[in-house]
């Protein structure tokens, strides 16, 4: 039993805060990294040291948030309820002490803008605001409907690729590894296929540097997409049928979705960083 309670704190913990997986988050540093202009690339590397990258430090984040800087773990999403009318002013209500992504998302572009913090605090806001602009992108990383953001909806979830069996998923972090159990891309390839899609009208249609309205698009996507389908409130019981997601939901419509979710965040993160280390 303590070994069932244990297991299940740990998965609750881990998924909650493990937003597009690994994939996900390089997928969206390579996409800002090869949008970086000439001064950012130059500021960057020599902020971070050798021998690492945007890519390279974007999951730091998440690895800090279960060790040693659990204070953190809040910095990783904002929680807007898709059963209530919301608009994007309503977002700064739903901020608890200011302690959500889209708070935290200024905060470290303020140290980055700030020429009197001292290097050590740089690097640091620099390698949490390329994991926190990924997360805020994430749609189940900016709603919630009674059920932590997904994490307390369970279902049944019939994967081929799943051994060929019935698992127990959890749609946040069934949310977050999409990528992860059906992409056979490499983040590599697939930031360079996003990025041929990519065109240049969306690119500066989409360059703004409100992370509120990140997240309010997030939080849409997630009402209007992904939970309008759903019964609301949490699913705990793990014993029932007909709580089945179709083993087809990774369908080229959630395909679409994810898609352009990353594709829209490593612009923006390269936007942002080619603002801040302009003329560096
Ligand atoms: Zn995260």
């Amino acid at each position: 039993m303590r070994f069932v309670i244990a297991l299940t704190l740990c998965f609750l913990f881990h998924s909650s805060l493990w937003a597009w997986g690994a994939v996900g988050h390089k997928t969206v540093a390579y996409i800002a990294q090869d949008r970086l202009t000439p001064e950012a690339r130059k500021a960057i590397r020599k902020l971070l040291g050798p021998g690492q990258s945007l890519v390279s430090v974007c999951t730091w984040a998440d690895t800090v948030a279960h060790s040693n800087r659990t204070e953190t773990a809040p910095w990783h999403y904002i929680q807007v309820n898709v059963r209530e009318e919301q608009n994007r002013y309503d977002l700064a209500d739903v901020c608890r002490d200011h302690q959500c992504v889209v708070d935290q998302i200024e905060r470290d572009e303020k140290v980055l803008w700030d020429k009197w913090a001292s290097l050590s605090a740089k690097r640091e806001a620099l390698k949490f605001l390329v994991h926190f602009v990924g997360d805020v992108h994430q749609p189940l990383h900016c709603a919630e409907d009674d059920d932590r953001g997904g994490n307390e909806k369970w279902f049944r979830y019939y994967g081929s690729k799943r051994g060929g069996r019935y698992t127990w998923v959890n749609l946040h972090s069934f949310w977050d590894n999409l990528l992860e159990t059906h992409a056979k891309e490499s983040p590599r390839k697939l930031s360079l296929q996003l990025e041929q899609s990519i065109t240049p009208d969306e690119a500066s249609a989409w360059q703004t540097d409100s992370p509120k309205d990140w997240a309010y698009e997030s939080f849409r996507v997630a009402r209007d997409n992904i939970y309008s389908e759903l019964p609301s409130g949490p699913l705990l019981e793990k014993n029932r049928w007909g709580r089945d997601l179709p083993e087809d939901y990774y369908g080229p419509q959630m395909k679409q979705i994810v898609y352009e979710r990353l594709e829209k965040a490593g612009v923006r993160l390269a936007y942002v960083l080619n603002q801040i280390f302009q003329g560096e």
